[in-house]
């Protein structure tokens, strides 16, 4: 920990990202309205896709969040030590011979196949008393969660089930984003099918990209990630949810050039002269994938230059963007200054799409490097 100054380290940093809490409540707001009747979970896992999952989950708490998803034990862990109230869920599950450690943390595991419901029913019974559990069925994603068979094999074991004191039902959808493929309609059948096996069990099935399929999919908890960050739920042009993030990267170099000429590794692109660029210090070293900077014909990318749109011109390198800002006035843009890279002209979906990738992993890929800022958060 530093007890140097903010301002010294923002003064020195190269590359801040700004992450506007108070959007991230309005984006949880904004979907309990759209599942009425059903709880609204928040998935702050992987550090709450890289924006940090304390600050976050805070936040959201004090705006009536009562239920948390992470990954890991350890990410559980983590997020009990600064919320001692909220549900936590583990959606891994526990490791062999770390169930204590859950009933020791508070944390809620979700259990995945035979062998955790196995392990966490030991721990009721040696306990004497019902630990509760969420219980994961596979409904085609195929990637975790009980078969059918097993499932039913559950439900008919009374002892086990009175032991496990399931508290949620989940399964996870494969193809949400895309509204009319046959896999989501069959996934919602056989949810319904489990959920009916099991009475009295709150449901979940969506994530982000259920929530927008309409009531169908609602059940009784859904558990958003990408879209409480800003990410587009699906592929409609126009995001229904308030961006997030600004990334605001450092000048450090402004140059005059007189005629055409190539920029960057491989001299890949040639921006046309004459001109200005401005070359500032984020790289694919930060997260800001070489990808991006990788096929400029298509996906052209903008950042904002004192609001004048300025285009990244040739390759990314590790340290280092180049952008055109020819159409800024001459001695506008000096360096010491920044252009937002992710903001009004650069989305996290259009910069994720021109590399190739989606926003979660353009998001998860944040790097250590860039200094954080947290606006509007609430303290609590
Ligand atoms: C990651 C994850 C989520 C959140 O997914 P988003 O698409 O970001 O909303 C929800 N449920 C499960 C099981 C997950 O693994």
């Amino acid at each position: 920990m530093s007890l140097e100054p903010v301002s010294a380290a923002l003064a020195r940093a190269g590359a801040v990202l700004t992450i506007d809490l108070g959007a991230i409540v309005a984006n949880w707001i904004s979907l309990k309205h759209r599942v009425p009747g059903a709880e609204v979970a928040a998935v702050v896992k992987a550090d709450a896709y890289g924006l940090g999952a304390v600050p976050v989950a805070q936040a959201l708490a004090a705006a009536g969040c009562k239920t948390f998803f992470v990954a890991h034990l350890d990410e559980g862990m983590q997020l009990r030590g600064a919320l001692p109230q909220p549900r936590i869920f583990v959606l891994h599950g526990p490791n062999p011979g770390t169930e204590a450690d859950f009933a020791a943390a508070g944390l809620i595991p979700v259990l995945n196949d035979v062998e955790q419901v196995r392990g966490w029913a030991a721990l009721a019974r040696a306990s004497g008393l019902p630990h509760s559990a969420a219980l994961q069925v596979d409904t085609g994603m195929t990637r975790l969660g009980l078969s059918r068979a097993e499932f039913d094999a559950l439900v008919a074991d009374s002892e086990s089930l009175a032991a496990l004191a399931p508290t949620l039902l989940m399964s996870h959808f494969a193809c949400a984003d895309d509204s009319s493929h046959p896999l989501t309609a069959m996934q919602i059948d056989n949810f319904t099918a489990f959920s009916r096996a099991l009475p009295g069990i709150p449901a979940s099935l969506s994530a982000s990209s259920g929530i927008f399929l309409g009531a169908k999919a609602k059940f009784d908890l859904v558990r958003p990630g990408i879209v409480l960050y800003g990410g587009n739920p699906n592929d409609a042009p126009s995001n229904p949810m308030a961006p997030v993030l600004t990334c605001s990267a450092r000048v450090v170099h402004v140059q005059d050039i007189d005629r055409p000429q190539t920029v960057g590794y491989g001299a890949t692109y040639t921006v046309p002269g004459p001109g200005r660029l401005a070359t500032v210090a984020i790289g694919y070293a930060d997260g800001f994938l070489r990808g991006i900077g990788e096929r400029p014909d298509g996906f052209p990318v903008f950042a904002d230059a004192n609001g004048v749109k300025a285009r990244l011109v040739g390759r990314i390198s590790m340290d280092l963007a180049t952008y055109d800002i020819s159409d800024t006035p001459k001695g506008s843009i000096v360096p010491g200054d920044t252009i937002d890279v992710i903001g009004k002209y650069a989305s996290i979906d259009d910069l994720a799409k021109a590399a190739g990738t989606i926003s979660y992993e353009l998001l998860t890929r944040l790097g250590p490097r860039l200094h954080r800022i947290y606006r509007n958060g609430t303290v609590i």
